[in-house]
């Protein structure tokens, strides 16, 4: 075991860890240690582009920005976090800008913009042009400049180091810890990929910034890495996570495999069309029309293909049809996609409409921060010294729906608030003592799933997890397919604890760390299932069919999960579910995934019906 020292210490390297990075090396020693070489990250694969009303090329203003984000979120965004976020949009663009991002540039040599779904004018009146881009590979762009003034800033990269754990100074999944008790962060526990040694990092602040958690669905646009691993270590140390009911699904993955088609693509003028050819959105949202947000988009096309409309031979999908935009303006804007769509569907986007269906894609949810990036503990207590930012937290400025390119504007606003708080606070706060034995959870978990001499295969536990995700808890979601899926998901987590891998090797073992990652899969796929049962009404992205409307009498209010033994009375606890909706008890043993809640910010916007 190897122990390293520095003030602070970020775990990712995508958009959100590495703009953290650029604030808090300047300011104090500072680590950042990713599993993947950082320009892997999947930043990189973001496509469509970053918002901002800058107002280059139509009128625009960060209130209506605050406004569209708080709509598109159908009011559980915490309105004080997304006015931070479209006030600092248009310096975070700014800061990029300068660092040398190629954005596209208008005629006069702005920055130019395009439409993206739920961003309007004036609270709704038409789309506006608020999304800065570079052509569709925007993050791309995002990841290689961070990157690059990284190295230029000589911060210290840990590359292919595998965060396992997080050290905490008191142990809250006991929920013995008791409210405005002082709870710090000491460090992080890795495992180093290209020998199997482990690496305890003892740290003043640490940042979680580890992206999002897509796999744990089959059919999704998220990279085979986004495990959830944040999430999961940071709730399995009894920290909770908030709102993961909320997952979204884009509407135009490819259809039968995922791979994402950018909304750029309807911004730049693409229309879905059902098997009739009819322009189907018109009929759901008959102001912005495919430029609703993607919730209501992805609900309309999976109801084109439930009420039999769908195309193609089993029916089963929409189009997304190009073919009226001129080849020229498709190869300049949209270069990427339109190539996806030839290699992998064999589509000629210029003369032939491409298939799509949703696909899962982010995650609302995540660890529960204060604008300032610092994570909390309950409803009000933070943990001193840990912060999170990107998809692995919720700030929240998603709510239940995110709008395209909050994301990426997202991960450099908070990434860059965490930093900032990170490094502040390891300038003047005293060193904690590591606990005894750091690593020992580590170890055990490793060494017990390396010992185990036969058993289940992860790949068919993983699998089977993604397909009941797919199938019970995807777009539509009853209380009978959650409930199935909970028993899924259970069965499969006690499978897991039977599995095995077949490399017993240290060095490189990708089987193993693979299998640690099944393991985060199962614990998040968990809390989305039990939150999505307890929230009785449908809002953003959480749709019911035995609730289909909005109840903000009975749910205005963001879900808190923690994991706790069954019956622990936790802060702000969830209201009982009525007879014969009550969710079912795990397994003797077992922890239990034990509900609060938090109320939702609210400060100018009212909860309106939500129509476009
Ligand atoms: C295909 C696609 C297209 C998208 N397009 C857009 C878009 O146009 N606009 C928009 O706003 N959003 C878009 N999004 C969403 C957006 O890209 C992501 O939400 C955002 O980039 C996440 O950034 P992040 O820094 O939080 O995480 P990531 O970029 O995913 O980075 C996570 C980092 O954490 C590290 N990590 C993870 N687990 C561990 C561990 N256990 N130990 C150590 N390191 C770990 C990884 O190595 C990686 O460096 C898109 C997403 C996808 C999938």
């Amino acid at each position: 075991m190897q122990t390293h020292q520095f003030d602070v210490v970020i775990v990712g390297a995508g958009g959100a860890g590495m703009r953290a990075a650029l604030e808090s090396s300047g300011r104090t020693r500072t680590a950042v240690i990713s599993k993947l070489y950082p320009t892997r990250s999947h930043t990189g694969a973001a496509q469509g582009g970053m918002c901002a009303a800058l107002g280059n090329v139509e009128d625009d203003n960060p209130e209506w920005h605050t406004f569209d984000t708080v709509k598109g979120g159908d009011y559980l965004v915490d309105q004080d976090a997304a006015t931070i976020m479209a006030n600092e949009a248009i310096d975070a663009v700014l800061d990029l800008e300068r660092m040398g991002l190629p954005f596209n540039r208008t005629p006069e040599g702005r920055i130019d913009q395009r439409r993206f779904g739920g961003h309007t004018r004036n609270h709704g009146e038409a789309a506006v042009r608020r999304a800065c881009y570079a052509a569709d590979r925007t993050g791309h762009m995002i990841l290689q400049t961070l990157y690059q003034q990284c190295v230029k800033q000589e911060v210290a990269f840990f590359n292919e180091f595998y965060c396992l754990d997080l050290l905490l100074d008191h142990d809250l999944s006991s929920g013995e810890v008791s409210d405005g008790q002082e709870v710090r962060v000491a460090g992080v526990v890795a495992y180093e990929l290209a020998t199997g040694e482990i690496h305890v990092f003892r740290a003043k602040s640490v940042v979680l910034a580890t992206g999002g958690a897509g796999k744990i669905y089959k059919t999704t646009s998220n990279a085979h890495t986004l495990t959830g691993d944040g999430m999961a270590i940071a709730y399995r140390r009894g920290l909770p996570l908030e709102d993961m009911e909320f997952f979204q699904f884009h509407p135009t993955g490819l259809a039968g495999l995922g791979i994402l088609l950018s909304e750029a693509a309807r911004g730049e003028g693409g229309i879905l069309r059902n098997a009739d050819g009819e322009r189907f959105m018109e009929r759901y949202a008959p102001t912005i029309k495919d430029l609703a947000p993607r919730d209501i988009v992805a609900r309309s096309m999976a109801n084109e293909v439930r009420e039999g409309r769908g195309a193609g031979p089993n029916k089963d999908y929409v189009l997304l049809d190009l073919t009226h935009l001129d080849p020229a303006h498709i190869d300049a804007k949209l270069p990427d996609i339109t190539e996806f769509a030839r290699t992998y569907l064999g589509i000629e986007p210029y003369t032939e409409p491409v298939p799509v269906y949703p696909t899962a894609h982010y995650a609302m949810g995540g660890v529960p921060t204060n604008v300032e990036g610092e994570v909390l503990r309950n409803t009000t207590d933070v943990v001193r010294g840990l912060y999170a930012a990107g998809e692995v937290a919720c700030v929240s400025v998603h709510g239940s729906n995110r709008l395209g390119t909050n994301s990426l504007l997202d991960i450099n606003v908070f990434g860059k608030r965490a930093g900032i708080s990170a490094a502040e606070f390891a300038a003047t706060a005293p060193w904690v003592d590591l606990p005894e034995n750091p690593s020992s959870l580590v170890v055990d978990e490793l060494e017990e799933m390396r010992a185990r001499p036969q058993g289940e295969r992860i790949s068919d536990i993983r699998r089977e997890l993604q397909q009941t995700m797919d199938t019970n808890a995807q777009v539509f979601r009853t209380a009978e397919s959650l409930t199935t899926c909970l028993a899924d998901v259970r069965a499969l987590r006690e499978r897991y604890s039977r599995a095995s891998v077949q490399d017993k090797g240290r060095a490189f073992n990708t089987d193993l760390l693979e299998a640690l990652e099944l393991g985060f899969l199962i614990d998040i796929a968990e809390v989305v299932v039990v939150g999505a049962l307890n929230r009785r009404e449908s809002r953003g992205g959480h749709f019911r069919e035995d609730y289909p409307n909005r109840d903000d009498a009975g749910f205005m209010e963001h879900t808190m999960a923690y994991r706790r033994p069954a019956g622990t009375v936790v802060d702000s606890p969830a209201a009982p579910a009525p007879a014969g909706e009550e969710i079912p008890d795990p397994a003797p043993g077992e922890l239990a995934v034990v509900l609060g809640t938090k109320p939702v910010v609210t400060t100018v916007y009212q909860p309106m019906e939500r129509k476009y």
